[in-house]
């Protein structure tokens, strides 16, 4: 193998530099060239390419975001862009391509695999919502960014005694929602795997208040609602003044925590390795502390449980 080529698509996530970075320095440590595609697959049918030396690489595994910036493209998942894709990686004689992005990155992945394009996926999401891994890129940097955020509402919080509703990111799922939840020590944790009622919320605010607690901090995914409905009906059944924070896409950038840079320079020296030993059409996941590399094809038909021993042991702590 000769030359590979690294994209990042879709959503991006703190950390995904640390990958691109992984993948450039160990395909040339072996002797492989690799070409930078910008713009995840709308870059790969505008030739949008750039050859990555051991320098272009210095100085980003500390920054969010990605140097090869991301994007969406609703035209390569038509056949003719399938086909124009696969062109263009031929022609450049990329012999390997490794994404690094969430689950609609890995359908065009698993399509160009099918087309004869050897490919590895890396999970790189802050919203965790991808099976087979128990972390994605980006998701424990998310949750740090949502605790350093909460930190300071409850210092007003509890000055005011107030509610505070704060809503996460996390698409359909709960992961962060449930983890930041369980770091705040937040009263509520709201996700869209599990039903809940205004009532059910509204009657633990007040037990809570009739104890004593000074304030009440409720994180709510975003899949489980909208913040500001969950807020008015707070006050209209308690008579308690509610305060509504979306922290919105703060929660996709600043620095990547340790934990998020490890890991992607893990994912990114085995894309490479397997994509010399000739694996294709594979995701990389990070199971029990081990990386476990998994079909794409099973990523699609499967779904992301939700923690369950932290969601119950988060009903008792928030007693
Ligand atoms: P994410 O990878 O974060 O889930 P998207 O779902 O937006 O983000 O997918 C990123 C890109 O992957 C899309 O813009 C599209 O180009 C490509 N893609 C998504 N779904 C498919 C599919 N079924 N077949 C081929 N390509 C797809």
């Amino acid at each position: 193998m000769k030359r590979i080529g690294v994209l990042t698509s879709g959503g991006d996530a703190p950390g995904m530099n640390a990958a691109i970075r992984a993948v450039v320095r160990s395909a040339i440590y072996n002797g492989v060239e690799v070409y930078g595609i910008r713009r995840g697959y709308a870059g790969l049918l505008a030739r949008d390419f750039v050859e990555m030396s051991l320098g272009s690489v210095g100085d980003i595994i500390h920054r969010g975001g990605t140097i090869l910036r991301t994007a969406r493209s609703e035209e390569f998942k038509t056949k003719e862009g399938m086909e124009k894709a696969v062109n263009n990686i031929k022609q450049l004689g990329i012999e390997g391509l490794v994404v690094i992005g969430g689950d609609g990155s890995f359908r065009g992945a698993a399509e160009l695999a099918k087309r004869g394009v050897p490919t590895i996926g890396i999970p790189g999401t802050i919203d965790n919502d991808i099976p087979f891994t128990d972390y994605s890129i980006g998701f424990d940097t998310a949750v740090n960014t949502v605790v350093e955020a909460v930190n300071k509402i409850r210092d007003t919080a509890t000055s005011h005694e107030r509610t505070f509703i704060i809503e996460v990111m996390g698409r359909e799922s709960g992961h962060i929602a449930l983890y930041s939840g369980v770091a705040c020590g937040a009263e509520t944790i709201l996700v869209p795997e599990k039903p809940y009622t205004i009532k059910g919320v509204c009657d633990k605010i007040m037990s809570g208040y009739k104890r004593g607690k000074l304030h009440s901090i409720i994180i709510l995914a975003e899949g489980a609602g909208n913040a500001f409905e969950v807020g008015q009906k707070i006050k209209e059944m308690t008579g308690l003044e509610t305060r509504v924070i979306v922290l919105g896409h703060l929660q996709r950038g600043g620095t990547p925590t340790a934990f998020d840079r490890i890991l992607a320079s893990q994912m990114g020296g085995k894309a490479v390795e397997l994509l010399l030993n000739g694996v294709s059409d594979k995701m990389i996941g990070w199971v029990k502390g081990e990386l476990v590399v998994t079909d794409l094809e099973k990523i699609f038909s499967a779904q992301k449980p939700l923690n369950e021993e932290l969601y119950n042991l988060a009903s008792v702590l928030a007693i």
